[in-house]
């Protein structure tokens, strides 16, 4: 057994096989080999690999989806088998000497090129298939396993690091736990993991030049204690299998508070709304009688892709939230992208503080174009229930005088095009200390504040949130950051509007009285954490 410690960013208790996640690399290193035979050995015993493991795969598929659908596992086992593909990529290694990885990748560069000029259809779309089988020999010959989603057992997945968009794209059905080496408590990942209410643990104190040994092996990922156990004895399996146990009657206690309404002993009523990164999160906001949705982190649509989404597909997905939610609130925020959630295609570069950079309201007032096409899908879909856009990053009355100018602008745009629209409420995050010095200002702007706590705690305690060496530093309940919250809330109420919390202190319990204390309307929460926030509430 290996035991290592790490912190844990959500709860909860994981046992199941480890998958290491293989960062998808665009273009492996090209390396020279002097052993030409050694490395023609090494592809040999990658292709063998690569071609046991489709063979597993179509037979496994054929119990599961049926000959027909598992038929491409069989027609990528053949491409390996290609004389052509092969001799290529044997070419390279004999006469330029470059190493297995880079001949397998420009291999499939070059014949996924002549596949796609092809003019037959069949062929065209082979392009794609020749790039993922090479794929696969590569993550054979580096000895990384792909996150095997494609197999039917859910994963403990390890890996050096996990990007809010490499994230959002792993099937959560197929996910037990995240492990990583890297990563903070309040990133954007860590998050995400308590969201899909699978247990996380972040700064775990392995090896890397070690992980690929990790690959396959039994684990436990012990989110409560803070604990990652390898190939565990009898003792820490039983503890854990108990541990289960308790969590799933704990669970199913809270279960008993649903429908009940979140109030005080004396009669001090708080809306508990959920936080989403997705439509499909809307099941388990239902599922945890959330009151609404205080934050739906629409960027999370636009990450690990290679192009922004459109009107026509954001429109179905906000409409499906609010549709979903059936006249309960639901609160969509406009695109809050960089800091840690990036993206390639809208040509943002790395910067030395991109917190403090280019980034949510910044980028969309300097990209009219983006920000109206969101605009448009988010008014279409307001007029299918009751909707709130809601605008990141805020640090003036001036942002905010223009961002409204653009959605009315947008919104008569649409009016003039026939187009139904509804007439969502408009409010902004105080999550900048700027945006809480002037709330009296902006609350006569805007019908409602949310504050986001996380940024906030990042920008008043000068603590980058995604700093694995600042954990220590990052303190939301300094009395910096509750003076800050406590001004807003006064200055909201003030000027007849209503303020939330949506920030990961919403559903710090320790803080939950204090936060009825000063009136807080609503507090939005992963949707896993708004039935425990309810019994809090119901014991104030
Ligand atoms: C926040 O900053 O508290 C917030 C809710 O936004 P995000 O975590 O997405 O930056
Ligand atoms: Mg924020």
């Amino acid at each position: 057994m290996e035991e290592f410690r790490g912190n844990s960013v959500s709860s909860g208790v994981a046992l199941g096989n480890i998958a290491v996640f293989a960062k998808e690399e665009s273009e492996p290193e090209k390396k020279s080999v002097e052993d030409t035979d050694k490395e023609l050995k090494r592809l040999n015993d990658a292709l063998n690999l690569a071609k046991k493991e489709l063979e597993n795969l179509y037979n496994d598929a054929i119990d599961k989806v049926g000959e027909e659908n598992a038929l491409i596992f069989d027609i990528h086992k053949m491409m390996l088998e290609d004389l052509d593909y092969i001799e290529n990529i044997e070419g390279l290694i004999k006469d330029e000497g470059v190493n297995a990885e880079y001949a397998v990748f420009a291999t499939g560069e070059l014949f996924s090129k002549t596949f796609a000029d092809m003019d037959d259809e069949y062929m065209k779309a082979r392009s794609v298939d020749v790039i993922d089988v090479s794929k696969r020999v590569i993550r054979k010959l580096t000895g990384k396993a792909e996150v095997s989603l494609e197999s039917s057992e859910p994963v403990i997945i390890l890996a050096e690091d996990l990007t809010p968009g490499e994230t959002i794209n792993l099937d959560k059905s197929k996910v037990l736990a995240f492990v990583t080496k890297k990563g903070s408590s309040n990133s954007h990942t860590a998050i995400l993991a308590r969201s899909m209410n699978i247990p996380a643990l972040v700064n775990v104190d392995f090896n890397l030049e070690d992980l690929s040994k990790f690959n396959g092996k039994f684990a436990i990922a012990d989110a409560a204690a803070g604990k990652f156990y390898v190939e565990p004895v009898d003792e820490i399996i039983e503890n854990a299998r108990k541990l289960e146990a308790e969590l799933d009657s704990a669970r199913a206690e809270l279960n008993t508070l649903k429908g009940l309404e979140n109030v005080t002993k004396d009669g001090r009523k708080i809306n508990i709304f959920a936080n989403i990164g997705s439509e499909k999160d809307v099941d388990a906001v239902i599922e945890n009688d959330a009151g609404g949705i205080g934050l739906f982190r629409s960027e999370f649509l636009y990450l690990g892709r290679d192009q922004a989404p459109g009107e026509a597909e954001q429109f179905e997905s906000y409409k499906e939230a609010i549709v979903r939610m059936a006249g309960k609130k639901v609160i969509i925020r406009t695109l809050d992208i960089g800091a840690d959630k990036k993206v390639d295609y809208l040509g943002l570069v790395e910067e030395e503080n991109p917190a403090l950079g280019y980034r949510a309201i910044r980028i969309c007032l300097n990209n009219e174009g983006l920000f109206k096409t969101q605009l448009r899908a988010l008014y279409r879909a307001s007029a299918f229930g009751n909707a709130g856009i809601m605008f990141p990053m805020i640090t003036s009355v001036d942002e905010v005088r223009r961002i409204k100018e653009i959605a009315g602008k947008v919104r008569e745009e649409l009016i003039l095009e026939g187009k139904e629209v509804g007439s969502p409420e408009l409010g902004i995050m105080i999550e900048t200390p700027a945006s809480a010095l002037i709330s009296d200002e902006l609350a006569k702007e805007v019908d409602f504040f949310s504050i986001g706590t996380n940024d906030l705690t990042q920008y008043t305690l000068a603590v980058d949130r995604q700093n694995e060496k600042l954990g220590g530093f990052y303190k939301p309940h300094h009395k910096a950051i509750l003076s800050l919250i406590k001004m807003t809330c006064d200055n909201a109420h003030k000027n007849g509007i209503w303020v939330g919390i949506c920030g990961e202190l919403a559903g710090d319990l320790e803080l939950t009285e204090t936060f009825v204390d000063m009136g807080i309307d609503e507090l939005s929460v992963s949707p896993s954490k708004v039935l425990s926030l309810r019994k809090a509430v119901r014991n104030i």
